[in-house]
């Protein structure tokens, strides 16, 4: 069986530079896959070309067996896969069940998006500011918005741009919670995300970049000892 989302090979250069060299990985349905790997590394072009919105030089990408590689961002979505920004990228004069709608509405369930709504505000704990305009959010919440609206299309691949950056320790914890709830209904989710403590428990397995390489990948208790990654984050942490 292919993994759900296969990249192999993929180059990207800026100018003269290299932003990833030949970069892949596997992100298998029902697992949470991590992403990691020092500033400037590669991850968010990474997801770019994952996504579509930049054509690599070099490389394929495979969603559900499909080669995708020649397909926009609008196909790719249809192909179920969402993800959210290392930005925020909320409409911030909607209210946050208005955000969750807009983007359940682009989803395959639209006669239901409001039931699909209901059940994000109900599994994401969000009923106190269902009514609330983005802007007005705390960034924590807002980063938990964001994530329900990636899930609302119901997608089978959903990556997430350090989506835990500015959550605190209980929303932190909440957050890992959602992250295995949401591989344990089928979909793959493949996580950048720079707090090791959160990327360590919740992955199953992690695939790390450095100056555009994958350098090492394998479960976590794997990498925390690999030679090559604690050479790449010395002088990082
Ligand atoms: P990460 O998300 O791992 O921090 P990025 O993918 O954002 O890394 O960046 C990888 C490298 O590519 C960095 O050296 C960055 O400066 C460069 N880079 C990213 N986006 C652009 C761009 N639009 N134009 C030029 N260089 C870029
Ligand atoms: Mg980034």
């Amino acid at each position: 069986m292919p993994s759900l989302l296969e990249v192999d090979d993929v180059t990207v250069v800026f100018g003269g530079n290299r932003a990833l060299d030949g970069a892949g990985l596997r992100a298998e349905a029902g697992a949470v896959t991590g992403l990691i790997g020092p500033n400037g590394a590669g991850k968010s072009t990474f997801f770019d070309v994952v996504c579509g919105l930049r054509k690599p030089t070099t490389g394929r990408v495979h969603i559900g067996g499909s080669d995708v590689t020649r397909h926009g961002p609008a196909r790719r979505a249809r192909h179920g896969l969402a993800r959210t920004f290392q930005r925020l990228e909320l409409f911030g004069r909607l209210s946050v069940r208005d955000n969750l709608l807009v983007a359940a509405e682009l989803g395959p369930h639209r006669r239901k998006a409001a039931g699909v709504v209901t059940d994000i505000i109900d599994r994401l704990e969000l009923h106190h500011v269902a009514d609330h305009s983005a802007d007005e959010l705390p960034t924590g919440t807002a980063r938990l918005v964001e994530v329900g609206r990636a899930i609302a299309a119901k997608p089978s691949l959903i990556l997430l741009d350090e989506p835990a950056a500015g959550l605190d320790h209980t929303e932190t914890e909440r957050f890992a919670a959602l992250l295995r709830s949401l591989a344990a209904d089928g979909a793959a989710v493949l996580l950048v995300e720079h707090d090791m403590g959160l990327v360590m428990n919740v992955c199953d397995q992690l695939f790390v970049l450095d100056l555009g390489k994958m350098i090492a990948s394998g479960p976590p208790e794997v990498i925390r000892r690999d030679q090559a990654v604690l050479a790449a984050y010395l002088g990082e942490v």
